[in-house]
């Protein structure tokens, strides 16, 4: 029976795993935290359908574990790559067939743009720590009281030259649209205002929650990127804008704020790159064979992705990722009978 190793746990590698294993091969899903479901573990409703995260995992979860021959190993961080060998931070060798890369990406540090006070005045938070408290229940200011005035800020750490993130992480706008729309569902007093450069609602069902947002929950869109967050005296933070579209600059004061942090390519796809002759984009993120007919293979025979480790991409595109590389896995492994 031939082995197939799956690097990374995310939805895009528990989905590979699953369906290479109801291919009939041997499989090895790797994950290098202690739990699996990646960054979609953190996340509280998912956008469009608002279907709770946990119940996208729990599927997973079970297709997984009705599935034959699959070895899950969590704790388990590849440090090297090869189309026949994984090595582990263990210093384990793991032998194999094929492999299949589903690493995903990184959040964006916003502590980076410092102008936006992150990790410095309380109340800036970010968009990754909004769904946590989504997830908790509880969304409140430090000092315990519930937010009146709200500003989202798009593009933290995407489109900016500065911090050499040129590209679009192109789920934060319709992420910002959710939350919004949460935010009011929770508060339905307070004023919640999205800053944007571009709204870029490109999947289906998105268009719809951008006008739902306006017309039933009066979320308010102002064109304009925030310059500098500062602390006013009242406690509340000052925002320092201008509005593009009217060509006014604006001040106002928020009780919160939330950054809407960019999807980074893992610093790790370097060094495979460079060690397995693997091609890297000038993004970071990975660079498949092609862009149309084998999106989900690498310019290395044997060496195939899935998800987020080519590009920013929403749950939907990373799942569906994780099956056809499981297909082109099997189709290669044929061709080579
Ligand atoms: C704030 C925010 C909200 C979002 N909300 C939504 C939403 O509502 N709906 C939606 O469709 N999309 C949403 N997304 C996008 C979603 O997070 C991604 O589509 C999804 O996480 C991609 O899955 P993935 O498996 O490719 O990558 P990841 O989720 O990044 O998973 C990769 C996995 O690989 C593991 N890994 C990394 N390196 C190694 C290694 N060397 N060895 C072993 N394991 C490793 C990681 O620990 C991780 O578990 C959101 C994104 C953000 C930033
Ligand atoms: S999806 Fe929207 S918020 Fe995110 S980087 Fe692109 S334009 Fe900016």
């Amino acid at each position: 029976m031939k082995h197939i190793i799956v690097i990374g746990g995310g939805v895009a590698g528990m989905q590979c795993a699953a369906e290479l294993a109801a291919h009939n091969f041997k499989v090895t899903l790797l994950e290098k935290d202690s739990d699996m479901g990646g960054k979609i573990r953190g996340w509280h409703k998912l956008f469009p359908t608002f279907t709770p995260a946990d119940e996208v995992l729990s599927g997973l979860r079970l297709k997984l574990a009705q599935a034959q021959n699959i070895t899950i190993m969590t704790g388990s961080k590849a440090v090297e790559i090869s189309s026949t060998k994984v090595a582990l931070a263990s210093g384990k060798e793991l032998e194999c067939d094929a492999v299949v890369i589903a690493t995903g990406y990184t959040l964006f540090d916003a502590r980076i743009k410092e102008e936006y006070g992150y990790g410095i005045y309380d109340n800036v938070i970010t968009s990754a720590d909004l769904e946590e408290m989504f997830n908790k229940g509880d969304v409140r200011m430090k000092d315990g009281s519930t937010p009146r005035r709200i500003a989202i800020l798009h593009c933290v750490g995407s489109r900016d030259e500065k911090v050499c993130q040129r590209h679009c992480s192109k789920v934060c706008c319709v992420t910002g649209v959710k939350q919004a729309i949460e935010l009011k569902q929770l508060y339905p007093a307070a004023d919640v205002f999205n800053f944007y450069m571009d709204i870029r609602m490109f999947g289906p069902g998105y268009e719809e929650m951008y006008r739902e947002a306006q017309q039933t929950y009066n979320v308010h869109f102002v064109r304009g990127r925030i310059s500098e967050v500062s602390p006013n005296i009242d406690k509340r933070l000052q925002i320092k804008a201008e509005d593009t579209l009217t060509g006014r600059p604006l001040r106002m004061g928020v009780d919160m704020l939330v950054l809407l942090t960019g999807m980074r390519a893992n610093d790790d796809n370097s060094h495979f790159a460079a060690n397995s002759n693997l091609r890297c984009q000038p993004s970071g993120f990975m660079q498949p064979r092609d862009s149309f007919l084998h999106n989900t293979e690498s310019n290395v025979e044997g060496i195939f992705y899935a998800g987020a480790i080519t590009a920013p991409k929403n749950v939907g595109e990373a799942l569906n990722d994780g099956a056809t590389a499981a297909l082109r896995v099997k189709a290669w492994l044929e061709s080579k009978k």
